[in-house]
């Protein structure tokens, strides 16, 4: 399964209708059957981390482990859980320059420095990433999606979950008007001090403001959560105008690789034409044509979305997730071998050194089926995995890697990690039961296989 596809299941009218009928706390069965997902990807990863470290470094947070946590939903929402900070790909689809989504990250550390929901933040802290968006959001989808998908904007976990905890979710969502203020004059201070217009954090709130103001009908979370008060929007006003950096834009660097991020987003989420209708003002141009070619290579068409991606790589041959997508499309072709250059080149060039593509060139490795690579495999996948720990796809390759070396208590083990970082407990419990029987006891895997036994789900019995 494709995260495409789960996103068709959860179309944005539903979702404002779900939200409109039981109001965002409330449970719906249909909350529940919705599927929510951590995506990983490493082009979008970096780019987001980008947008956010000089602020956090700003903000006086640089060093205090914060994490962004991408979640695969189509609506309007950045919320704080612990170190992290999580933004809807909806977002950054509907964001049209960078600096829109910089002042909402802004925002966002602005709540975390001033210290808002501090209390609920330290349990969060503890929780696994998906089950505080489970808990957040009140929603889960099935598991057996949770595995699979293979594809560069592929799912790290979606687990079922009865339905968190309706405390957390409240406070989680709701802050002080007091709070709002703050954090909006904080964020303000931290866009002055990396030099950076306040505009787009205020294009942005306007936007939730207008369409409160002009009808119910088509309301994101975060304007539920955030509150825009006419007077809230004046203030800021304000204070952008008086702004030395008012009108500075983003480099054109970043505005594009913003268009990019957009038009994968797009074409993954929305569809080739909707995608390509992004970028009607300039059809010709690299995100239009990014657009354009992983959309043939999701329909399905991987011939002509190799000559469309050759042709991005013969442009831009330094861009790293070309040559990443470029090894996606080969694999869907069927053709292993040749794939595992692109991942390889892609991973020479990629600054941000992301796990997710060392394992996708492991899987690549895997898939020839070759006795000599299937070793080599298996330790490309575990070094991503070093430093893409929860990319729960990642851990189904290891655990192919291991079963057909013969190695069945370290599979049964990657089986259960991956379960793990799904928010599957169940299924993860039992794969660490059976690696455990099957490991000497002290050994690394046999205690990450108790660790796994032992885990409670924080504010669960
Ligand atoms: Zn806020």
């Amino acid at each position: 399964m494709t995260i495409a596809r789960t996103f068709r299941l959860m179309p944005r009218m539903a979702i404002a209708a779900t939200i409109a009928l039981t109001g965002v706390f409330g449970q719906s069965a249909q909350a529940q059957q919705r599927g929510v997902s951590v995506v990983r990807d490493a082009e979008i990863e970096a780019l987001v981390r980008d947008y956010s470290a000089p602020i956090l470094d700003a903000a006086g947070l640089g060093r205090s482990g914060i994490e962004i946590v991408l979640v695969g939903n189509n609506s309007f929402n950045a919320f704080v859980a612990g170190r992290r900070i999580f933004i809807n790909t909806g977002a950054l689809v509907t964001a049209q320059t960078p600096n829109e989504i910089i002042g909402v990250i802004a925002h966002e550390a602005g709540h975390i420095a001033g210290g808002h929901q501090q209390r609920l933040r330290e349990q969060m802290s503890r929780a696994q990433t998906i089950a505080v968006i489970a808990s957040v959001l009140g929603a889960g989808a099935a598991v057996a999606g949770s595995l699979t998908g293979s594809s560069g904007l592929g799912q790290s976990g979606m687990g079922i979950f009865a339905g968190g905890s309706e405390m957390a979710r409240r406070s989680m969502l709701t802050y002080q008007r007091g709070e709002e203020t703050t954090a909006d004059r904080a964020a303000i201070t931290y866009l002055e001090r990396t030099g950076q217009s306040a505009r787009g954090m205020l294009a942005t709130f306007e936007r939730f403001a207008d369409d409160m103001a002009l009808s119910g009908s088509r309301v994101d979370p975060y304007q539920l959560s955030h509150p825009m008060p006419r007077e809230r929007i004046a203030n800021l006003e304000e204070l952008v105008r008086t702004s030395s950096f008012a009108d500075r834009k983003d480099p054109s660097a970043l505005q594009q690789r913003h268009d990019l991020m957009r038009a994968k987003i797009a074409a993954y989420t929305q569809g080739h034409q909707a995608a390509m209708r992004l970028f009607r003002d300039d059809p010709r141009g690299v995100p239009a044509l990014y657009a354009d070619a992983i959309g043939t290579f999701l329909a399905g068409n991987s011939r002509d979305a190799l000559k469309k991606i050759d042709a991005l790589v013969r442009a831009q041959p330094g861009n790293a997730y070309f040559h990443e997508m470029r090894g996606e499309i080969l694999m869907r072709a069927n053709q292993p071998a040749e794939a595992a250059k692109a991942p390889a080149k892609a991973m020479s060039l990629d600054k941000s050194r992301s796990g997710i593509i060392q394992v996708a060139y492991g899987n690549a490795l895997l898939q020839t089926g070759k006795p000599d690579q299937i070793r080599k495999a298996a330790v490309e996948i575990q070094a991503g995995l070093t430093r893409a720990k929860e990319y729960a796809a990642g851990y189904r390759y290891l655990a192919q890697a291991h079963a057909q070396l013969g190695d069945i208590a370290h599979a049964d083990l990657a089986t259960a990690e991956g379960h793990f970082y799904s928010g599957n407990y169940k299924d993860a419990k039992i794969f660490a039961a059976r690696a455990q029987q099957k490991m000497a006891p002290g050994t690394p895997g046999a205690l990450r296989a108790q660790d796994i036994i032992a885990y409670r789900q924080p504010g669960r019995g």
